[in-house]
């Protein structure tokens, strides 16, 4: 099968960065970079990079070469060659038959609008964020949608009730739960369009990759618990989950390549480096480096490792698989 992911180094902590190529990095983008890389280092473990370029459409040509340069150039080397997740689709096609074989996932014939007419009929409002739960229209047991009815998704099956209330530890933020079917419902794994949605693949690569750490923006977190119930469903271990501050932009929303979010200097990568250690609590009045004048990256890289470990490393981590369906 293309796409094989490389035997990895360093058995115990595996962590990983994941960005999607949809620009070059960014201030927000960095911080979940670095710490990602500092989590990794702090454990004496491995840090691996995925191209997560499932969503073709969205994806800027060229932006993974940018991206691994700019890592690069700040000293965030991986561990082993980078994975594009545009070569993994067989690996996603072997999941989604798993869980279709084992009645967890189904086929969708449901467009948007077909989504926001069952919700009216059911009275509800459409809220101003967010996608609408789905109603279960082709769940299972109701009727197949006729052969040729297209565009079709898969979707997984979220369980309701206490099944469906879904704990999990984040190591910054704490306790952390969701009710799955009230607040997202039965899911999309596979786009109408035919791409693998950004929950499957995450899941399948972190468990591939023996990932043991995720650490990215906090932007995330409420996906966690969907990629948490998915992992249940294959049958495949929870990582420990860190989320990020995020960098706000001037209109106070998180900086993202939507946004406009100017890619970075790195004419002066340790400037770049030092605010993104500042987001993540690591400035030099924090107990973070200092920068002195002709100060190597690897010896800023080596102090704000320390500082990380001795803030991150040690305490309430982890979060404990729970058992999934049978
Ligand atoms: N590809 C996602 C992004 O760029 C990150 C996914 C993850 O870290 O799980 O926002």
């Amino acid at each position: 099968m293309s796409g094989a992911i490389p035997a990895r180094r360093h058995p115990g902590c595996i962590g990983r960065f994941a960005p999607s190529p949809t620009g070059p990095l960014h201030a927000g983008s960095l911080v979940a970079a670095l710490a990602s890389w500092l989590d990794a280092r702090a454990h004496g473990g491995t840090w691996l990079v995925r191209i997560e370029d499932v969503d073709l459409p969205r994806c800027v040509p060229g932006a993974d070469q940018l991206i691994l340069q700019q890592l690069a150039a700040c000293g965030l080397h991986p561990d082993a060659p980078p994975v594009w997740q545009s070569q993994r689709g067989a690996h996603y096609a072997q999941a989604l038959e798993r869980l279709v074989g084992r009645g967890l996932a189904y086929g969708c014939a449901c467009t948007r609008a077909d989504i926001a007419r069952a919700h009216a009929a059911a009275g509800h409002v459409k809220p101003r964020h967010g996608e609408l739960v789905y109603p279960g229209t082709c769940r299972p047991p109701s009727a197949p949608p006729p052969a040729g009815t297209a565009p079709r998704a898969w979707r997984l099956q979220v369980p309701t009730g206490e099944a469906g209330l879904i704990h999990w530890h984040d190591r910054r933020l704490g306790p952390q739960s969701q009710q799955l079917d009230t607040a997202v419902g039965d899911f999309v794994i596979k786009r109408a369009d035919g791409l693998w949605a950004y929950q499957l693949a995450v899941v399948v690569d972190d468990a591939e990759q023996g990932i043991t750490h995720v650490v990215r923006g906090e932007d995330l977190a409420d996906n966690t618990p969907r990629q948490i119930w998915l992992q249940r469903c294959l049958g495949l271990p929870t990582p420990a989950y860190l989320h990020t501050p995020l960098v706000c932009g001037p209109n106070g929303e998180k900086l993202s390549k939507q946004n406009g979010a100017t890619p970075l200097d790195l004419s002066d990568p340790l400037r770049a480096l030092q605010d993104a250690a500042t987001v993540l609590g690591l400035a030099p009045e924090q107990g973070g480096p200092a920068v002195t004048p002709e100060m190597p990256l690897g010896d800023w890289l080596a102090q704000a490792t320390s500082a990380w470990r001795a803030r991150w490393v040690g305490s309430g981590q982890g979060s404990s698989p729970g058992s999934g369906p049978r």
